[in-house]
């Protein structure tokens, strides 16, 4: 037996019935974009994440780009972290933003609140929280920390790719934030059946401007008022797949929480599995860290376990960004952390047995 990493056909055809229906029905409908399933599918992602307003777009990079646009980030400096597999930093490079990457938390491996803090400067126009495999970052110390420098300007986005239904401290992944976005790709831990995503905000207006941004700065038909619009949609097959699996999504992130449990209790301290087992946790991705990674991935890989590494190389050493503007601020945790790190499988279709052969290959290494 082996064990993938990821499976996302097993809850296509685990959910099978519900889904070719909620399909169907989009496709019949007539209404292919802007249709019932999208609004639907807004009003109840909004409601489960506990904001006013959701606005659907195309995938999650659409979602960071077009709220870094919202928040006036263009030409001006994002603080970001550098560990974070490079998605704000596409967003950035789109639009012109200068990333300011900053240093993680060792415990957590989520942006610090004291270096992120420090990084602030006049050109400082937006801070991008990531809450990284799943583990919701405490948005409230970036909000006291920015009120207390006088700098509530600063808009902060969290990145809720990898943390749908998150909760800390009664609060969802999204709620915190003056932005949140999401992405909807398949192995999310809501995922799309192609590309998805969605901006979640609180003020009318500035949903009306998102809004707007994501349909080519259109306040209404043909009437071109917000600068800097594209066009980023989300179109009624995936929203109405979208709303059939979220009445699943908490079932599932329970799920995932068990199975990064079993690996904790199976591995040795010399894994250093640090995730918690609270909800603040969805355990998009169990990550363990090690000395030896390399050598235990290739022993996991003999025992049939499929591994992988999230991520390899930091924002700022890409070839891509060799040349472009950019802060780089001191990132030893960070390169520490890319060096050690590795993911185990863990995704709510797993069977026991999977889990199992994970956790002996756990056991008898390390
Ligand atoms: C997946 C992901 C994104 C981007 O989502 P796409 O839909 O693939 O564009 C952004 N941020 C994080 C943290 C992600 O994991």
């Amino acid at each position: 037996m082996s064990v993938p990493l990821q499976a996302p056909l097993r809850q296509y055809q685990q959910f099978a019935t519900e889904i070719d229906t909620a399909v169907q029905s989009a496709l019949s409908s007539g209404r292919w974009l802007f249709g019932t399933s999208v609004d639907q599918f807004e009003k109840s992602f909004a409601a489960y994440c506990r904001v006013p307003f959701v606005i659907t777009v195309a995938n999650g990079t659409d979602a960071l780009e077009i709220s870094l646009i919202a928040a006036g980030a263009k030409g001006r400096e994002v603080i970001t972290v550098a560990n974070a597999g490079g998605y704000t930093t596409t967003a950035c490079r789109i639009i012109g933003a200068i990333p300011v990457y900053v240093d993680i938390d060792p415990e957590t491996l989520l942006m610090s609140p004291q270096h992120a803090l420090a990084a602030v400067t006049k050109d400082t126009a937006a801070l991008v929280v990531t809450h990284l495999y799943g583990r919701m970052a405490d948005v409230e110390a970036f909000r006291t920390g920015l009120a207390a420098m006088g700098r509530e300007d600063v808009v902060i986005i969290e990145d809720c790719a990898q943390a749908h239904g998150a909760l800390l401290n009664g609060k969802r992944a999204g709620s915190c934030g003056d932005l949140a976005t999401f992405s909807f790709y398949p192995t999310k831990n809501l995922g799309a059946m192609g590309d998805g995503g969605a901006i979640a905000c609180h003020a009318p207006d500035i949903a009306a401007k998102i809004r707007a941004l994501s349909q080519y700065g259109w306040s209404q038909r043909y009437c071109s008022t917000v600068a800097h619009g594209r066009n980023s949609r989300m179109d009624e097959i995936q929203a109405a797949i979208l709303l059939s699996k979220l009445p699943h999504l908490d079932d599932w992130n329970e799920r995932r929480r068990q199975i990064v449990q079993r690996y904790r209790a199976a591995a040795s301290a010399a894994f250093n599995c640090w995730n918690t087992d609270s909800p603040a946790f969805v355990a998009h991705l169990a990550v363990c860290r090690h000395r030896q990674r390399d050598h235990i991935r290739a022993v996991l890989s003999e025992a049939g376990v499929a591994t992988d590494v999230h991520y390899p190389t930091l924002d700022c050493d890409q070839p891509s960004q060799q040349g472009l503007p950019m802060v780089v601020h001191d990132l030893h945790e960070s390169r520490a952390a890319s060096r050690e790190i590795f993911t185990l499988p863990c995704f709510p279709e797993m069977t026991e047995d999977e889990v199992s052969l994970v956790v002996s290959a756990l056991q008898s290494n390390g």
